[in-house]
């Protein structure tokens, strides 16, 4: 990030995606396109921030969406492929979903039967599919394990109805959860195990999402290779990727100001943006956000406790070192905080939301959009 001078930045806190590290993630993952004939949609649930699909849309085949919401954004925002799955559709929210998408994913054969012909009937191009729980995951996290016991996410083999294979377009999994090709071979493997005699007459397979295709140590040859010889043995058929949280991988910081400093056992500084409502993966998976220029406990000479300006007394990003003594006013920069991020904010305690900025290609940072009372307010009555 050479180039930018945070402490002169005036809007904080702030979430700045760069420019040119979107882009690196989308060459890498248009590459996995082109080499391996799969298309790649972006999981709008991890990374949506819409002024830059113009440049998503340069290179992926559209996105992929949870509801109504994602899928009115995807149509208005990038307009290329609109897939839609939701756990369970809303009678009215079933017809305007039709509509928009390219591609409805039903996740029961109860919800498939409920509304197949009217879905049909008002958009006959529409393709329709099933997601099916290949009842295998190595998801290290219980709240991110999709095929965990008793899962509501997807039909297993036990609960498939044989009846909807006439209708069926294609199949969707998702079992992963940030992890390489080795996970995904061992899914794969399950859900043929499973699916097998369903894949041949489908115009697509979806393999979901959390591959984790933009991390350093993602094993992208493979994955090609792994794609390859899936459509090898199912006659080309189409695969789909869905990833989220690979798109936006590492591709900027949220920055905040330090507003006071206060001694209680050790020292601890309040910053002006909060863990539970701006980076709520911090504290929900958990892990511990990296700081740029910061160490662990007591690695540097001078160590504070990093705390939310909210009164939630579990509002701790952690205790971090640091080689000079912190002062009011100082910038404080969270690593890798774009995605799933201001996609699951909160304006817990009235905090305000933090800006959304880009830091283009051209060396600007452009404040795309600043929050206010009106959001708060906004979404209370
Ligand atoms: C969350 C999700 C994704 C995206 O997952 P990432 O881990 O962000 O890649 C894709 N598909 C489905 C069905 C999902 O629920």
């Amino acid at each position: 990030m050479a180039g930018i001078d945070f402490s002169q930045l005036s809007h904080t806190p702030c979430y700045i995606c760069e420019e040119a590290l979107l882009e690196k993630n989308l060459q890498l993952l248009n590459r996995v396109q082109k080499e391996s004939g799969a298309k790649v949609i972006l999981a709008l649930k991890g990374f949506a921030m819409w002024s830059t699909f113009d440049l998503v849309g340069k290179y992926l085949q559209g996105c992929t969406a949870s509801g109504l919401h994602e899928a009115k954004l995807a149509r208005e925002k990038m307009n290329k492929e609109v897939h839609t799955y939701s756990p369970a559709f809303k009678e009215d929210e079933i017809d305007e979903i039709a509509r928009i998408s390219d591609d409805i994913v039903f996740n029961s054969p109860a919800q498939f039967h409920r509304y197949y012909e009217r879905v049909k009937a008002i958009n006959p191009s529409i393709s329709v599919s099933l997601r099916v729980n290949p009842e295998y995951s190595s998801s290290p996290v219980d709240l991110y394990n999709p095929c965990g016991l008793y899962s509501r996410l997807g039909t297993t083999i036990a609960n498939f109805d044989e009846s909807l294979v006439c209708k069926l377009d294609g199949l969707n999994f998702h079992a992963l959860c940030e992890q390489n090709v080795d996970a995904l071979e061992g899914v794969l493997e399950a859900f043929e195990a499973k699916f097998g005699p369903y894949i041949d007459g489908l115009k697509y397979v979806n393999f979901g999402g959390g591959h984790h295709i933009t991390r350093i140590d993602y094993d992208v040859d493979r994955l090609i290779s792994v794609i390859k010889a899936f459509k090898k043995r199912h006659n080309n058929i189409m695969v789909y990727l869905e990833p989220g949280e690979a798109v936006g991988w590492q591709t900027g910081p949220l920055v905040a100001s330090v507003l006071d400093i206060v001694h209680n056992g050790m020292d601890i500084a309040i910053l002006d943006t909060s863990a539970e409502a701006h980076m709520p993966d911090t504290l929900a998976m958990p892990y511990r956000a990296a700081i740029r220029d910061a160490g662990e406990s007591g690695e540097k000479a001078y160590t504070y406790r990093l705390g939310g300006n909210t009164c939630l007394a579990g509002d701790i990003m952690g205790d971090y070192s640091f080689d000079t003594p912190l002062t009011i006013g100082d910038k404080i920069i969270f690593e890798d905080q774009i995605h799933y991020t201001f996609v699951k904010n909160t304006t817990f305690n009235g905090v305000k939301l933090p800006s959304i900025a880009l830091w283009t290609k051209e060396g600007e940072v452009k404040i795309i959009h600043e929050f206010g009372y009106e959001d708060y307010k906004n979404r209370l009555s």
